[in-house]
Formats: structure tokens, C-alpha cells, sequence
């Protein structure tokens, strides 16, 4: 489906009962920040899956902590793009009956304007103990020792994010999984649909009941279970959407 298509989807008032919106790297790529699957997916030759993970933090806490430091140094420079900016007017439209879950760390959803996101994957700009799970802004840290060290415990500090093999906040999650289970609609952005268990979620709302769009210029293994599938970018497309979602709810009222 392309953009000028967007107005011709077949939404009710129903529809807008309950939406959660999912989004990915995808979502910030307009932004400026690199897709882990996308180009500039590598950094000094490493790839994500060998420098996010527990075991590259213990075996070299140096070259983990140099690598976020890139990554948020590359994202405080970035701004919001439209595709933030029209979920945020959504959830002034929807109010309660709007949810946003993100997998992305970057914590463009909430410098947009959205309120408390579900941040499955954590925040980048978070230093969190290993140990004690404090967490400590830059400033009562000694970034001079690597890893830092927690002024609590003495545990090794790191970044506030999930990495590869590690589980996701359960209060999170739980959240995620119940509002995902009651959506009517449910929109999955930018999300490369392969990560579990996010990926369950646009399968579990599906399953119960929910329309399913898709807002991703490529194709992905969620692609074919969609109602709708938009191969636009996000910020192209959610702008349309929102548009459309304005007007069946004004029909509504
Ligand atoms: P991914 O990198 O695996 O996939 C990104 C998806 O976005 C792809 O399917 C791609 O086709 C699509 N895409 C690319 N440009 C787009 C655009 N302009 N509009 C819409 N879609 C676009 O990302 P993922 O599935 O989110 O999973 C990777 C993991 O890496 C996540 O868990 C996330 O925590 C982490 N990550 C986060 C960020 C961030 O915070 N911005 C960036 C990179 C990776
Ligand atoms: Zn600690």
C-alpha cells in the first residue's frame, strides 16, 4: 500500500477502542540513528550482537562502555522526526485508550512529547549497577575507571539497556503483553519483527481480535500476517495515518 492509499483503509470507530503502537529501530533511522540491521549497523568493524551482550561488559567493560558513548553522543545529537511527532498527537486524541511501546533506547518518543512509553529494551542514557541496579547520573560517576563503579556497592556500572540474552523487565513486559492482548488496532513501526518476545506482541493482538498494521518499507515476517501493510517510512506514513485515525474518530463523536 503506498501513501496516498492510507485514507482508503477500512477503519471503524471500533477500531480505536484500544491501540497500542509498536515501534523499532525503524522509527529513529529519519532521525539519524542507524538500524542495527541497516548500514552503519558496525562500529569499528564489531557488530551489535558481539558488543551489547553481559559477556563482551565482563570481558572488555572499555570497548562496551566507548561503543555507547558513540551511540549517545550520535542520538543527543538527533531530533524527533515527524513520525514521533503524529504518535504523540495520536495520544492527545486517544488519551487512555492509546498505549506506546517501544523497543528503542534512544528515548526520541519521550523528547517528542509522548508520555512514559513502555521501553522494553531500556534507555541508553541510563547508568544502571550490574549489581545492585541503582541507577546514577553521568556526574556521580568516575568514567576514568572502567568499568565505573557503583558509589552504592562497588558493582561495575552500564548502560540502563537489555542486552542479547537478558530478560526483559517483567513489570514491562506483563504490561505489554496484556495491553497488546485487548487492542483493536494494533501498529507495528519500524521493527524488523524478529526480536522475541516483541515480536509476539503484533501476533498476540492479531490472534484476539485486533487490526493489524504495518508500517515498514520493507517486507518482514509480520508482512503477511497484516491487515494492512504500508511500505512507507515511518515518517512518511504515520503522519497519513494519524490523519486517517482523526477523521474516522471525528465520525465517531
Ligand atoms: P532492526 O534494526 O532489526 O530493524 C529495523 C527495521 O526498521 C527494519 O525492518 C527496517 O526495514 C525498518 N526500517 C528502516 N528504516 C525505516 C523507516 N524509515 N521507517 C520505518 N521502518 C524502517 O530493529 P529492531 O527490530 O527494532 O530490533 C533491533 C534491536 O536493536 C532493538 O531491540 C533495539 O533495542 C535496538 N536498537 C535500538 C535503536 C534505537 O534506539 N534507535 C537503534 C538500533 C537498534
Ligand atoms: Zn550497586
Amino acid at each position: 500500500m503506498e501513501l496516498h492509499e492510507i485514507f482508503a483503509i477500512n477503519l471503524t470507530p471500533e477500531h480505536l477502542d484500544r491501540i497500542v503502537v509498536l515501534t523499532g529501530a525503524g522509527m529513529s533511522a529519519e532521525s539519524g540513528v542507524p538500524t542495527f540491521r541497516g548500514e552503519g549497523g558496525l562500529w569499528k568493524q564489531h557488530r551489535p550482537e558481539e558488543l551489547a551482550t553481559p559477556q563482551a561488559f565482563a570481558a572488555d567493560p572499555q570497548l562496551v562502555w566507548d561503543w555507547y558513548k558513540y551511540r549517545r553522543n550520535l542520538i543527543a545529537a538527533t531530533e524527533p522526526n515527524p513520525g514521533h511527532t503524529a504518535l504523540v498527537e495520536l495520544e492527545s486524541i486517544l488519551g487512555d485508550a492509546y498505549t506506546l511501546i517501544t523497543q528503542n533506547v534512544d528515548g526520541l518518543h519521550t523528547r517528542a512529547g509522548s508520555n512514559r512509553p513502555i521501553e522494553l529494551h531500556g534507555n541508553i542514557f541510563i547508568n544502571k549497577c550490574n549489581n545492585c541496579s541503582n541507577t546514577f547520573p553521568d556526574d556521580a560517576l568516575n568514567f576514568d575507571e572502567m568499568p565505573p563503579l557503583c558509589p552504592k556497592c562497588q558493582g561495575p556500572v552500564r548502560p540502563g539497556v537489555v542486552w542479547f540474552g537478558e530478560g526483559l523487565n517483567p513489570v514491562d513486559i506483563e504490561d505489554a503483553f496484556m495491553k497488546s492482548h485487548q487492542a483493536t488496532l494494533f501498529l507495528s513501526v519500524g521493527t524488523s519483527a524478529v526480536v522475541h518476545p516483541a515480536a509476539s506482541l503484533p501476533e498476540m493482538a492479531k490472534q484476539n481480535g485486533a487490526f493489524l498494521i504495518e508500517v515498514n518499507p520493507d517486507r518482514t515476517p509480520l508482512t503477511s500476517l497484516a491487515d494492512t501493510a504500508i511500505h512507507e517510512t515511518s515518517a512518511k506514513a504515520l503522519p497519513a495515518l494519524v490523519d486517517k485515525i482523526r477523521q474516522v474518530r471525528s465520525k465517531s463523536i
